[in-house]
């Protein structure tokens, strides 16, 4: 099968929210009125973001997914996206699995494929996603301002905790294997909180790397500091030990593609709604000081030793 073959077949489909879709030297893109684009990029590479023989439909699915994420925390609507892909050979069985579990996902939220780039190599996925902000609106980092209330989206650690699992770090029962696993591998992006979020709160930030790291991004760029209620954070629990483990996979373990934002405490009530609205818990975890630093405290009020740091590739 030709390189042309294959995109035709895997990666063409309709583009009706496109002036131009795959097919020519560049896709043609309009914005609607009163919009900002907001543009990110995420890739995925074999044997640092996924295990070489993982599922291709999950792997279709996460792909796009984790760039659906880095629009969510910036309010943004996502209408489109690039995929560049490098491929070790040509495996139709791989590809049919891959780009319906990609496709899936982007027609659940109205994403369109509109370009990308095809070449022989050492698997590895990357997306450019593209999207609308009505101008003005966006979600930043650096909006974070003290006595915000700081509130996380859904529960944390479960995605980690599958992974330290499957590492044999730790032993969990099947049930609770297969909900922490289906957070690693089928991430829900928050496209509808983010796009809640405009005008309620100040900062937001999609959590990757881990609730420290990302935190700790907002943090900087907002210069200020956070104080943190430990107890307050709707982690994963597991029944019988690993508190330690479990303790960093909340806290640094990263792939919980949840939302991470800061508000003025006048908001508590609006926010409530949304939470009500999308049917989706939020949780109010700590504030924003002026500070810089992040800490820690027990239910007790004591302070609580952070080691916990996120991931970094360079780190
Ligand atoms: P060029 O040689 O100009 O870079 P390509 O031959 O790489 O063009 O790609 C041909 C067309 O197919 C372009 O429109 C490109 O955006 C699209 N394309 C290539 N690979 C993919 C892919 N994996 N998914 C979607 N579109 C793709
Ligand atoms: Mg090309």
């Amino acid at each position: 099968m030709s390189e042309f073959d294959l995109i035709q077949r895997y990666f063409t489909r309709a583009t009706p929210g496109a002036v131009l879709g795959v097919g020519d030297d560049a896709a043609l893109l309009k914005l609607s009125d009163g919009m900002e684009l907001a543009v990110s990029t995420d890739m995925l590479v074999s044997g640092t973001h996924f295990f070489p023989d993982a599922d291709p439909m999950l792997l279709g699915h996460k792909t796009l997914a984790v760039n659906l994420s880095d629009l969510a925390a910036m309010g943004a609507t996502p209408r489109w996206a690039t995929l560049a892909l490098s491929l070790p050979e040509v495996k139709e069985s791989w590809l049919d699995k891959f780009s319906q579990g990609f496709f899936s996902l982007a027609e659940q939220y109205g994403v369109e494929l509109v370009g990308g780039d095809t070449t022989r190599g050492p698997l590895n996925l990357c997306v450019t996603i593209l999207g609308e902000v009505p101008k003005g609106k966006a979600l930043r980092r650096e909006g974070a301002k003290a006595g915000d209330d700081i509130w996380v989206s859904g529960t944390l650690g479960e995605a980690a905790l599958a992974l330290a699992h499957l590492q044999s770090k730790i032993k969990l029962n099947q049930v609770k294997f297969a909900t922490c696993a289906a957070r690693l591998h089928q991430p829900l992006p928050r496209i509808a909180l983010g796009r809640a979020l405009s005008g309620i709160a100040n900062s937001a930030i999609d959590i990757s790397d881990g609730l420290l790291a990302d935190l700790g991004h907002i943090l900087e760029r907002s210069k200020v500091g956070a104080e943190l209620n430990y107890t307050a954070i709707r982690g994963v629990r597991v029944d019988g030990g690993g508190e330690d483990i479990v303790q960093r996979c909340v806290l640094a373990g990263g792939d919980d593609y949840e939302l991470c934002f800061t508000a003025p405490s006048a908001n508590r009530d609006a926010i409530q709604n949304i939470s009500v609205t999308l049917a989706l818990p939020l949780t109010l975890i700590g504030k924003i000081t002026k500070e810089p630093g992040c800490i820690l405290r027990n239910a007790d009020d004591s302070l609580m030793q952070i080691k916990e740091q996120g991931y970094d590739h360079f780190g």
